[in-house]
């Protein structure tokens, strides 16, 4: 068994040939040479060498790596053949593709989705017809990409936002790449606008210089897809939609990768060869309710965005002998989320008169001075007493002034309540001086069809949604009636209606929507509850008008003395009276855009079983497996796709063909 010392140190000598063929040094980044003098003298010595004559997994040898049973059968025949197959066409798998290609490999990739053109989308616009189809989470992102400037302090930070759980080696990678995300844009000539201005987490490292910045590639996630889609098609590398990834197909006596078993047009298997590697570019688990509740840090948890993205790249990895790394973390918060959706969407705020409480009416946090994509944290706080999450759900307390404010858009002011339709699309971000709190979906979502996880507001004369019922009421009307938006004309009169109220912690039981790929999990787990409302549960039985009160009667008198929160700092710019009857609730949820975790990935992109050891042929990037380990960076997501897709793009190309045994 080779213990971590000495595997790092084989690693460290693999990857120099990794750093020598990709892009370190003088090396050439889609045509764009990227100087050494970027980089530290420590990882430019490091890109002396040559290619990786023989191939990573040859490098490998001798690793530990157990021989696995492969899953399925060896085909007799095999229904398509490439070099390279990308599994999931989203922003890593694009990368991927592309990077490969260019690499000398021939690609396929295989996305679950159908083209858009079968969709007949009705849509317009540029950034949904003009792609093939696919996009994932990356096609309805705000686009932002993350990157270090500095790789060594870069991976420092890299590694300490992680809390450890992700090795310094591959902070190393994701630092080292990162520098390099701008120059790789112009290189493929794809349009953005820079920025140094750091939200989130700055240099949490003393003595660790970094300094950051981030692209944001005109037309946000969108426009992102769309110039990697374009990119995809000059190459004329073929995407086989409405095909599914279900296994990997391995050799017996080696475990290593040379195909992937798919489900087309959900309903003939057939075999996809992988002469030289598979990259399993899937997304995260974000609509798996299973895993949810079985791997992130408390139930339930609504995520919004891409609904496709099941964990499909997390379960075939297992199958093929992966382990797992850091499945407990999101790039997420708190967001409202009701039965009639299957996605979660993001609050915004009319105006500043708005608390969180927890099921027993007590405020907790610092609404707005949370660093957006780590409020999930404060959602894990288990009660003893009753043995329930006291804040799953939460509740977002607000008065009527804030639902009579104008909407975003120039609409006429009416009763509305903007944090509770998710169509909206207003962009904003969390301040502790800005009257929002919290980032909300990009464009992207309203662009796509409802079949492929968008609202298909903008692909049809009016918003429909994903909606399992009725689309949500323009005066909440329905949604009041319906008690997903709770009111009371009073602050005694809100908590009993709180207390009285069924509060959905799932949609289980509700007919998947028309249109809806019924292969596609409802987010359905239901958590069991005792009667009179102890022991898990969502309801707020024992919300309390006395807790409730008191924490308005402070918050009101704190915003009259204008020196801002006594109790949990909120700054007196983003504070307003809670006065304006009546006053409403409404359930929010550790929620987010999306899931980290999935299979161990190395610095060479490659999937690790649970010991750290290579599964030979087999790549991974993005979301499935992200190296962002606890803390979450805004941008990180789509940084990492390009690196990481890029790292491993290359490093698949340039596997030795697999030796098919001669007897
Ligand atoms: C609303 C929203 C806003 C965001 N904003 C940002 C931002 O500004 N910056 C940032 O960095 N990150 C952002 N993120 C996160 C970021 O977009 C994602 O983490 C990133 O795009 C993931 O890229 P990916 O290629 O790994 O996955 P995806 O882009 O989700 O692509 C995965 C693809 O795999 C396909 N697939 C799934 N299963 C299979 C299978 N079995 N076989 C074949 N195909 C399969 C899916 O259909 C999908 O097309 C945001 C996310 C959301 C939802």
């Amino acid at each position: 068994m080779t213990t971590d010392k000495g595997r790092l140190k084989d690693m460290k000598l693999s990857r120099r040939k990794f750093l020598g063929s990709t892009a370190i040094g003088a090396a050439a980044v889609g045509g764009t040479v990227i100087a050494a003098s970027a980089l530290s003298p420590k990882f430019a010595a490091a890109a002396v060498g040559g290619g990786s004559a023989g191939g990573v997994s040859a490098a490998n040898a001798g690793l530990g790596l157990a021989n696995k049973s492969a899953p399925i059968a060896l085909p007799a025949s095999w229904a398509y053949s490439a070099d390279v197959v990308v599994v999931g066409y989203g922003g890593a798998g694009a990368v991927s593709a592309i990077t490969a290609y260019d690499a000398g490999a021939n690609v396929l990739i295989i996305e679950k989705t159908p083209t858009l053109a079968s969709l007949g989308v009705a849509n317009t616009g540029t950034v949904c017809t003009e792609i093939q189809g696919g996009g994932g989470n990356t096609h309805i992102s705000g686009g932002i990409c993350f990157m270090p400037l500095d790789p060594v302090g870069g991976a420092l930070w890299h590694n300490s936002m992680s809390y450890g759980a992700t090795p310094m080696a591959v902070s190393e990678a994701w630092a080292e790449m990162g520098v390099q995300n701008r120059a790789w844009l112009d290189s493929m000539s794809i349009p953005y606008t820079y920025s140094t201005t750091t939200t989130e987490y700055g240099n949490i490292v003393p003595g660790a210089s970094t300094g950051f910045a981030s692209c944001t590639p005109t037309g946000g996630g969108a426009g992102f897809f769309y110039y990697l889609d374009q990119l995809v098609q000059k190459r004329k590398i073929p995407v086989l939609f409405n095909t599914r990834g279900q296994e990997l197909i391995q050799d017996p006596n080696t475990g290593e990768v040379i195909g992937v078993q798919a489900l087309q047009n959900q309903s003939e298997v057939v075999n996809i060869q992988a002469n030289k590697a598979v990259i399993l570019t899937t997304g995260g688990f974000e609509f798996d309710a299973r895993m949810k509740l079985n791997y992130l840090k408390c139930s339930p948890y609504h995520l919004g965005g891409w609904q496709y993205n099941t964990g499909d790249g997390i379960k075939m990895a297992l199958k093929a002998g992966a382990g797992l790394w850091h499945m407990n973390t999101t790039s997420g918060r708190y967001s409202p989320w009701t039965p009639n959706y299957n996605t979660a969407w993001a609050q915004h705020h009319a105006n500043n008169a708005w608390i969180w409480v927890d099921r027993y009416g007590n405020r907790f946090a610092n609404e707005s001075g949370l660093p957006s994509h780590s409020t999930w944290q404060v959602a894990v706080d288990w009660n003893f007493t009753y043995g329930q999450y006291s804040r799953v759900p939460a509740l977002l307390i607000f008065d009527s002034s804030s639902i009579t404010q104008p909407v975003a858009g120039g609409e006429e002011p009416r009763l509305h309540l903007e944090s509770a339709r998710p169509e909206q699309t207003t962009t904003t971000t969390t301040s502790s001086t800005s009257t929002s709190s919290q980032l909300v979906y990009g464009t992207g979502i309203n662009q796509l069809p409802v079949q492929l996880g968008g609202t298909g507001a903008l692909a049809s004369a009016g918003f429909t949604g994903s909606a399992v019922g009725t689309p949500w009421s323009n005066n909440n009307a329905a949604e009041i009636a319906a008690g997903w938006v709770i009111q009371g004309a009073d602050l005694p009169t809100l908590s009993t209606n709180i207390a009285n109220a069924t509060i959905y912690g799932s949609n289980q039981g509700m007919a998947i929507p028309a249109g809806w790929n019924s292969v596609e999990s409802m987010d359905n787990v239901t958590i069991p509850e005792a009667p009179g409302g102890g022991f898990g549960g969502t309801n707020c039985r024992n919300f309390s008008v006395a807790n409730l009160t008191a924490a308005i009667t402070q918050w009101n008198k704190d915003v009259a003395a204008g020196k801002g929160d006594t109790v949990f700092g909120r700054t007196a710019v983003t504070m307003a009276a809670l006065s304006t009857p009546p006053y409403y609730a409404i359930a929010l949820w550790p929620s987010g855009p999306n899931t980290n975790g999935g299979p161990i990935r190395d610095q060479y992109s490659r999937t690790c079983d649970p010991d750290y050891n290579p599964i030979p042929r087999l790549y991974s990037g993005g979301e499935n497996g992200s190296v962002w380990g606890f803390l979450y960076m805004t941008g990180g997501n789509n940084g990492e796709s390009i690196s990481f897709g890029r790292i491993a793009g290359n490093n698949a190309a340039n596997e030795a063909p697999y030796q098919w045994p001669t007897s």
